[in-house]
């Protein structure tokens, strides 16, 4: 099978000249690069975490001065 070039546009990942199985599984795995799911993970999950860390300190802050 002949190289095959990544479908997205701008994206210049080609694979070799292999076996279509092979490249097929390449571009599936390559195709995971373009997939933003895990950087929005990332950007949402850190204030959350600010926000529960936020959250336990106040719990904490107003325990401590009522004891
Ligand atoms: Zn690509």
């Amino acid at each position: 099978m002949p190289a095959v070039a990544c479908p997205i546009t701008d994206c210049d990942y080609v694979t070799d000249d292999l076996d279509a199985t092979i490249v097929a599984a390449l571009i599936t795995a390559h195709s995971a690069v373009h997939i933003p799911k895990r950087e929005h993970a990332a950007k949402v999950n850190y204030p959350l975490l600010c926000a529960c860390s936020v959250a336990l300190y106040c719990m904490y802050t107003s325990f401590m001065q009522v004891n």
